[in-house]
């Protein structure tokens, strides 16, 4: 049986999706790629924007399309809010949402046989518990997801995730341990600790938080390699926690992401974001004075509703005085049942693209200035790939960087000196391989 799937959105999708397919393999069904026939095809949706709504019901029909035998699963957070939708799809015969995926290998094996559709949707009040999914092996990967938490609670007034994916839930700390300790025993070297709104593990716990967490896994997981936050939100961002990856640095990327989506208050309270710019600005500040090199990206949206001129030339002002290492930007896009949809002051097409491209133009700026920085410094790289002697890989601080190498390959831990600053790309030598 062969089993192909693609899987849309953040880390926390993939972690899912890779988790549902290790289970497919060991009960023996062969991988194969998505542009390839297979005989179940696995599809996880994403909700973030309109465009993610619009690509997962191209891949969904795509799928239907290759092989009209197949048995079509979908699964996430579109077809958790848009069961319907999905259903009306012909050929799909498996609607899952963000629950019930532990269930996926039963659903398909029995689709095979009975040849029925099945469409399990939890509501949003039923979405209580933490769902455990189990990565056991990650294939062709030199960074391992690791899923800690689901859920969000902030209700951002643009954001659909808090309704697809319910309140938040944290992961059994035994569970996170356990399959750190399986990834870095098969030579894993990087961690990505990954969730919806990943710095508010441990608040459904009693006296046990994030920081608890990291130190927990510094203290248990032997031949730890090094674990970097995928995302962590502004107010997450606590002395208790900083401490934590202060005293334990070899093990801790130098690289926070923290989105800050509007740069002016006006902005960020019609977005419903949990912090002002001062409160933001201090937090980066404190980050700096542990981390003096550290890499602070963020994600920006451009021309939300209401965003007058001046608000704009603010957001400009205060976005420049942070110095990012690099900011992934995104022209607003109103999505229906969320608050922003109903905000008046909708911006024109070309005032946000006008916008956009100028905090694109800040983005190259800053990024280049902070690679600059490193030029004569050594970092240490994960090898991700190596064609024709040019590798290639992540430092600890996010510089993607690139290096003339025969002998590196990948996985392969390596230190480089950086001679040239480049954005996206730093070019160095190699000083170890
Ligand atoms: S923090 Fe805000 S933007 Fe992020 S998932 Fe939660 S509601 Fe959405």
């Amino acid at each position: 049986m062969k089993i192909s799937y693609c899987s849309l959105g953040c880390k926390v999708n993939l972690y899912e999706s890779e988790a549902i397919i290790n289970e497919f393999i060991d009960k023996g069904y062969e991988l194969v790629d998505f542009d390839q026939m297979s005989d179940v095809y696995i599809i996880n949706t994403c909700t973030v924007t309109t465009t993610s709504d619009a690509k997962s019901r191209k891949m969904i029909r795509q799928a239907t399309r290759k092989n009209k035998d197949a048995i079509i699963a979908v699964m996430g957070c579109f077809s958790q809010l848009n069961p319907e939708q999905v259903k009306k799809i012909p050929g799909v015969n498996i609607v899952l949402g963000t629950t019930n995926r532990h269930k996926m290998v039963e659903l398909v094996e029995e689709a095979l046989i009975k040849r029925e559709n099945k469409c399990l949707i939890a509501e949003y009040s039923d979405i209580k518990d933490y769902e455990e999914l189990k990565i056991k092996k990650y294939n062709h990967k030199t960074r391992g997801f690791v899923k800690i938490q689901d859920g969000c609670n902030n209700f951002c007034s643009y954001c659909a995730i808090p309704y697809a994916r319910g309140p938040i839930r944290s992961r059994k700390k035994e569970d996170v341990i356990a399959e750190i300790e399986t990834l870095t025993a098969q030579g894993m070297k990087e961690i990505v600790l990954s969730g919806i709104n990943t710095g508010t593990y441990g608040k459904d716990f009693l006296n046990y938080n994030f920081s608890n967490l990291l130190a927990d896994i510094v203290k248990e997981v032997e031949n730890l390699g090094r674990i970097r936050i995928s995302s962590i939100e502004a107010t997450e961002i606590s002395d208790e926690l900083l401490t934590t990856i202060s005293e334990n640095k070899e093990h801790f990327c130098q690289h926070f992401h923290i989105p800050l989506q509007g740069g002016c208050n006006n902005t960020l309270k019609r977005m419903n974001r949990k912090y002002d710019i001062a409160y933001y600005y201090q937090k980066i500040v404190k980050i700096r004075e542990y981390f003096p090199d550290v890499n602070i990206t963020t994600d920006c949206l451009a021309g939300f509703n209401g965003e007058t001129e001046r608000d704009f030339l603010d957001s400009v002002e205060f976005i420049k005085s942070l110095n990012f290492g690099e900011m992934h930007i995104f022209p607003f896009s109103p999505r229906p049942n969320t608050m922003a949809y109903k905000l008046p002051g909708r911006i024109d097409g070309i005032t946000q693209k006008f916008r956009v491209n100028e905090l694109l133009t800040i983005n190259k700026i800053k990024a280049l200035e902070y690679r600059e920085k490193f030029i004569g410094k050594i970092v240490e790289v994960i090898v991700e790939k190596n064609e024709a002697g040019l590798a290639f890989g992540h430092s600890s601080n996010y510089l993607e960087v690139e290096f003339f190498s025969e002998k590196a390959k990948s996985n392969d831990l390596v230190h480089i000196l950086i001679e040239k600053a480049g954005y996206p790309v730093s070019r160095g030598v190699a000083i170890d391989v």
